[in-house]
């Protein structure tokens, strides 16, 4: 089964719950991890099982970051609130930086998630 991480800052929580809702029935294929508090307001909302690392800023980024050093997660949505400066930047920028290089597919905004998921889709029908 693939991985797919999933990482919303604070002020892109709701959207990142709306995301999720529209691809639930996707997603619900797949192996689910994310931060602590995106993961637990997603299996709160629709119970998709989705595994908690811990928060982004204690450290869940970086949980996530070596998941991705050792090949264990195929996609990642992080949906980065990029008018707020975040305490745990360096481990942001760790994670986005490990993605390339191991090249994982990465989406940042939701619109460009919406376009990665599509194309998962379509790859699992065939
Ligand atoms: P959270 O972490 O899901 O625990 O809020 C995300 C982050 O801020 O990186």
């Amino acid at each position: 089964m693939q991985t797919i991480a999933l990482i919303a800052h604070d002020k892109k929580k709701d959207e990142m719950l709306e995301f999720v809702g529209h691809h639930k029935d996707l997603l619900k294929n797949f192996h689910l991890v994310a931060t602590r508090t995106t993961g637990t307001l997603i299996n709160e909302k629709y119970g998709l099982n989705v595994e908690t690392m811990m928060s982004g800023p204690l450290g869940g980024d970086q949980q996530i970051g070596a998941l991705i050093a050792v090949e264990k997660v195929d996609f990642v949505i992080f949906l980065r609130d990029p008018l707020t400066s975040q305490p745990h930047e360096p481990d942001i920028n760790a994670l986005l930086r490990l993605c390339d290089v191991h090249n994982i597919p990465l989406a940042t905004n939701r619109k460009s998630g919406h376009i990665l998921l599509e194309y998962v889709a379509k790859k699992m029908n065939g």
